[in-house]
């Protein structure tokens, strides 16, 4: 059978990742989560100091110069890879040194939509991405994939939710790796977010024509993937 090339978009925090790994095992296919690309870049740039984690508007502020100057340097010497662990999970590493724990806090979340905004970075990634799925039998989810990375893909999928919710199931994921957000911030940031990802002049984060929607506001986990494994189903019949 054909190995098809699936296309994930969608806001943060609405449970992308999880369906696209779960589609993924489905299909017997390989699943690259590329915002965790984005995470590894801003983790870099904020070990540099050449970005403000906390700051929303360090790239209007004093830091824009810094970065832009330095952002070629900082590619040059960024190596981004996935390593496949004994549970079949994936790891993320950078310059080999693993990095899955560091690029999934709030603050590297938030660095990432930053750094998101800048063409050269954009560039560097979708360029890998594009290798990683050139030969199908791929599930990649991120902002622009059927838009930008894939825009022939044979079947996209638009995923949303409300604001609220994702704000709510953002918040548990964060509260179980043992952090304490706040609830307010943790909405004020999904909020930050969607408005970055889609006002940047470089690829914004916009439904592809052909995608289908998916609203899992009010959906179970399994009615979700019930409702996406007959989707793909039917696609590759
Ligand atoms: O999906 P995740 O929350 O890990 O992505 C972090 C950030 O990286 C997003 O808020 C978005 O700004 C950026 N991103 C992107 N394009 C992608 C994937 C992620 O701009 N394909």
């Amino acid at each position: 059978m054909k190995q098809i090339i699936v296309a994930i978009d969608g806001y943060s925090s609405c449970g992308k990742s999880t369906i696209a790994k779960q589609l993924a095992q489905y299909a017997g296919y390989r699943y690259i989560d590329t915002g965790a690309m984005y995470r590894a870049v801003a983790l870099q740039a904020i070990r540099k100091q050449l970005l403000e984690p906390k700051s929303n508007d360090a790239l209007e502020g004093g830091n824009k110069g810094a970065l832009a100057d330095h952002i070629g340097i900082i590619l040059d010497n960024t190596h981004i890879d996935f390593v496949v662990q004994s549970d079949g999970t994936q790891h993320v590493t950078l310059n080999g040194e693993d990095v899955e724990k560091q690029i999934r806090t709030l603050e590297v979340g938030n660095g990432a939509s930053q750094i998101a905004v800048i063409p050269e970075v954009r560039r560097f990634l979708v360029a890998q991405q594009q290798q990683m799925g050139k030969n199908g039998g791929i599930v990649m989810d991120g902002r622009d994939i059927g838009t930008v990375v894939f825009p022939e893909a044979e079947l996209k999928l638009f995923l949303t939710a409300s604001p609220e919710v994702r704000a709510e199931r953002r918040y548990k994921e964060l509260i179980e790796k043992g952090e304490q957000p706040v609830m307010a911030d943790v909405l004020a940031d999904v909020n930050d977010r969607d408005y970055r990802d889609t006002h940047r002049d470089e690829s914004p984060l916009r439904q592809a024509d052909d995608a289908i929607v998916v609203d899992n506001s009010h959906m179970t986990r399994e009615e979700q993937m019930t409702h996406i494994y007959h989707i793909f189903d039917e696609k590759c019949k």
